[in-house]
């Protein structure tokens, strides 16, 4: 099965040519426009998809000898993110499934994140997945292949984004996870006390908007020298491993209590690449026996790899549907 997918939910313009389980090529440009404005504008990142689209689609099939009447399935993300950017790649990719009379799947999003472990693991279920992305974080419970349980999430700023507005606080660039991750290795992670807001709670629930706050106050309160920023940084992240790590330490008791005992945790999306994080999930889990899933380096941002993954994977018990609307919202369904 050939497979062409397109994903334009947020700032990235990514496309990808995947025949069954193997990546042909996947091509993926960040559109730097934002940075100036420290986040993403809406109105110019659906104008940059429209530039790019097409160009970067030409390039895909050029580079690779490919006619698009050889393609099997064409699919596109069709939600959650921003509107503008959604109906740009998923029309653009829906008009070339109407042009050579194939099927249209409409993928979500966060299901091409949840599954992008699966690319390249053998996952050991129940598993749990932690979806950390500049727009969400939330908690799967992923009891067998397919079956996805939503256990928890943010209740107001996503994780990526408490990352970029700290970064925005102490005059970093966007999009602030690397600039805080490398301002950190030199810093002392122990030198500011930071809130962790509902991390007593055994739930898999999170909140990060306090930090924001308090790390506001902290601006006013210091000189932002170097020294304050390569410290800040660190103790931000380890806040915020340890928010992580404690969390789901207290989640998986709860799970234990009703007789799930997770064999292994898939960390997805942006964050997922903070390798003081990661060095902390492991720390923590893998002496629970608990196995560490990460995707491939090109599919934990945003990108269209992950989206013909999962039309790819669960291509049996999907619908073409060239009607599908995209969807700013869209939950992600118990069986995907
Ligand atoms: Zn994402």
């Amino acid at each position: 099965m050939l497979v062409f997918a397109t994903e334009t939910s947020c700032d990235e313009t990514s496309v990808c040519l995947m025949e069954n389980e193997n990546i042909i090529q996947h091509i993926t440009f960040s559109q730097e426009i934002h940075k100036k404005y420290g986040g993403v504008v809406p109105e110019l990142a659906s104008r940059s998809h429209l530039e790019k689209i097409q160009y970067m689609t030409n390039q895909l099939f050029l580079n690779n000898n490919i006619e698009p009447d050889k393609i099997d399935v064409f699919t596109a993300t069709c939600g959650p993110g921003l509107i503008g950017s959604l109906l740009v790649g998923s029309t653009f990719t829906k008009s070339l499934a109407v042009s050579f009379k194939k099927p249209f799947i409409p993928i979500n999003h966060l299901e091409g994140h949840i599954l992008s472990t699966s690319f390249n693991n053998n996952i050991k279920f129940p598993n749990l997945v932690l979806l950390l992305t500049g727009g969400h974080t939330q908690v799967y419970l992923m009891k067998d292949e397919g079956c996805v349980e939503l256990l928890g999430q943010s209740v107001d700023d996503a994780i990526g984004e408490a990352f970029d507005k700290t970064a925005k606080l102490i005059g970093l660039s966007y999009p602030g996870g690397s600039e805080i991750e490398r301002e950190a290795i030199n810093g002392n992670e122990n030198k500011f006390v930071l809130p962790k807001p509902l991390v007593k709670e055994k739930n898999f629930n999170f909140s990060f908007s306090g930090i924001k706050t308090h790390i506001s106050i902290l601006t006013k309160k210091n000189k932002i020298n170097k020294k304050f920023i390569k410290d800040l940084s660190a103790s931000f992240q380890k806040n915020i491993a340890e928010i992580l790590t404690e969390k789901i330490e207290r989640g998986l008791e709860r799970l234990k209590s009703d007789n799930i005992t997770i064999n292994s945790i898939s960390v997805v999306g942006g964050v997922s690449n903070n390798k003081y994080i990661r060095k902390k999930i492991e720390s923590v889990f893998i002496k629970y026996g608990i196995e560490i899933y990460y995707p491939l380096p090109e599919m934990m941002g945003d990108n269209a790899a992950m989206i013909a993954w999962a039309c790819v994977k669960f291509y049996n018990k999907k619908k073409s549907d060239l009607f599908f609307k995209p969807k700013s919202r869209l939950n992600v369904r118990s069986v995907l």
